[in-house]
């Protein structure tokens, strides 16, 4: 992969913006494989496990110092049954972006940082077919901080370059979930 000078710091560097995909909540990558079929379900936008706790498929926006485009990291937020139910009638409606913003819990453990679930964030809806976005309230944890305040490039690079490692075939025996592998980055 050829890298290109950046128009915006003038260094070699690969792309930063895009997002780092995640497919199910912790909560579901726990569910043993054999269970999954009855206690699970999902689109991919949206997920209920046991029919009574709901997920809602999203991206945490984080601002790239010196730089214009931004990271996302993709991410699962927990919301309740009323809210999941209303989104769900939202998602072909034209103009949903004026709704306002409601609350949740995020429900993806993000690698990188100490434990991530349970912390408070506000859901901003966007345009038809666009996903929601996490804006996390105000706190003390590294994600929070880094949420307020941006990363540095070389902060979005070891990013990628974990990314890219779990793409290897190694990194996928046994058809290992990137959920279940992303713990391994906590050691
Ligand atoms: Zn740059």
């Amino acid at each position: 992969m050829a890298l290109e000078n950046c128009p915006s710091c003038g260094k070699a560097h690969s792309s930063l913006s895009g997002s780092i995909p995640v497919s199910m909540p912790t909560e579901a990558a726990k569910l043993p494989l054999e269970q999954r079929g009855e206690r699970l379900w999902s689109n991919g936008e949206l997920c209920v496990i046991d029919d009574e706790r709901f997920y809602l498929y999203g991206s945490i926006e984080i601002l790239i110092h010196e730089h214009s485009e931004s990271f996302l990291w993709g991410a699962w937020v927990e919301i309740t049954e009323e809210k999941f139910f209303w989104y769900q009638d939202l998602l072909d409606a034209e103009g949903r972006e004026n709704h306002p913003s409601f609350e949740a819990i995020l429900a993806t453990d993000i690698p990188f940082y100490p434990l991530t679930i349970g912390l408070p964030l506000a859901v901003y809806i966007r345009p038809n077919g666009q996903r929601p976005l996490f804006r996390l309230q105000a706190g003390s944890h590294p994600l929070i901080l880094d949420q307020h305040e941006g990363v540095p490039v070389k902060r979005v690079e070891e990013f990628r370059t974990w990314f890219l490692s779990l793409q290897r075939p190694a990194a996928r025996v046994q058809g290992k979930l990137l959920q279940d592998v992303s713990q391994a980055s906590k050691r």
